[in-house]
């Protein structure tokens, strides 16, 4: 029977083990790889020794972060304790996520999704918190650690890429009080937010001319899609569609945006955005993904129309 634990027991489990191993979820973003670094730097800390593995490709974006290198596609193997963070679901993980290499270790979840399953055999989810970087900076905070700018400056790159640069209506008066906690440890908000938003190849700019130049309304929903033919033609190799989703919702007559991009699997990955008052999580979660009112995914099976019937059909539902 998978458990939920309190605050306190979830820090206790970091306290003996000495070989830890933690996993980003797979697609990764800057509150994953931040979370998973910022928590693999601390327990290095003291003394711990860690593995910290992603199980799919990491964007060279967030090369600024010490230890992105890291993060290779690995398995358990002789640690003593497990660390899952950010992922709602089992399936975000990959091959890393495998009871059959469990055993008796603790294998601990740590996220803020609101559709979380509680998936792993012990689970910490907060989703009163705007991203896993602030739950993980607690943990650091409670386990006496301190924080040094490496660990501050991953732990900010979390708060800064899932609040969108402290603007979502999530982020509360407590991420304001992290955050200043992480940029007084040696973090800056101009670092993070230069490498994050602010870098994006030229053919991603043509590309969202592209694909914002055939952006449709159907009522308050605006949609956008991304084939494999544009990436190609615009000769992007990896993700160069990221960030574009946020740019959709803010067209006036949008109440939600989804943005569907064709994986080169044949799937599609719905990317959704809602304004406060609505909620994109249960359609993504009906879908099989999951996330937060206002940001969730999923990945679906191809071709792009009837992935994109299917999920306008359910956003239908909730506007
Ligand atoms: P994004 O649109 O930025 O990729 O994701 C928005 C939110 O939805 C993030 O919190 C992300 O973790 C979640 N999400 C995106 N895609 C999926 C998915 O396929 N499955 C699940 N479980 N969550 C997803
Ligand atoms: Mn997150």
């Amino acid at each position: 029977m998978n458990q939920t634990l309190t605050f306190d027991q979830a820090v206790n489990l970091f306290k003996e083990p000495h070989r830890i191993f933690i996993a980003a979820h797979i697609m990764p973003d800057g509150d994953c790889i931040g979370s998973a670094l910022g928590l693999t730097w601390a327990l290095r800390k003291i003394g711990k020794t860690v593995t910290v593995t992603c199980h799919d490709h990491v964007s060279e974006s967030f090369a600024f972060l010490p230890g992105l290198k890291e993060l290779s596609a690995q398995v358990p193997t002789d640690e003593e304790l497990l660390v899952f963070v950010d992922g709602s679901s089992a399936d975000r993980y990959g091959a890393a996520f495998d009871p059959k290499l469990f055993g008796a270790r603790p294998v601990l979840a740590i996220d803020h999704h609101a559709t979380n399953e509680n998936f792993a055999p012990l689970n910490f989810v907060d989703a009163t918190r705007g991203s896993c970087a602030e739950i993980i900076f607690r943990f650091v905070r409670a386990l006496d650690i301190p924080l040094d700018a490496t660990i501050a400056q991953c732990l900010l790159t979390g708060i800064i890429t899932d609040t969108l640069g402290f603007r979502t209506s999530n982020t509360s008066p407590d991420t304001l009080r992290i955050a200043s906690a992480l940029i007084e440890a040696g973090a800056t908000i101009g670092g993070v937010v230069e490498q994050v938003f602010n870098q994006y190849s030229l053919p991603s700019l043509r590309l969202r001319g592209k694909v914002f130049s055939a952006a449709q309304l159907d009522g308050n929903i605006l949609w956008a899609e991304v084939s494999q033919k544009d990436l190609r033609d615009f000769g992007i190799t990896n993700n160069g569609a990221g960030g574009m989703i946020n740019a959709l919702l803010g067209v006036d007559a949008a109440q939600i945006a989804a943005l569907f991009t064709e994986k080169e699997s044949g799937k599609i990955d719905v990317s959704m955005r809602a304004r406060p008052g609505y909620d994109v999580s249960g359609v993504a979660a009906r879908l099989g993904g999951g996330g937060h009112k206002q940001a969730a995914g999923a990945l679906l099976d191809g071709p792009l129309t009837s992935a994109r019937e299917r999920v306008l059909a359910e956003l239908r539902k909730v506007v």
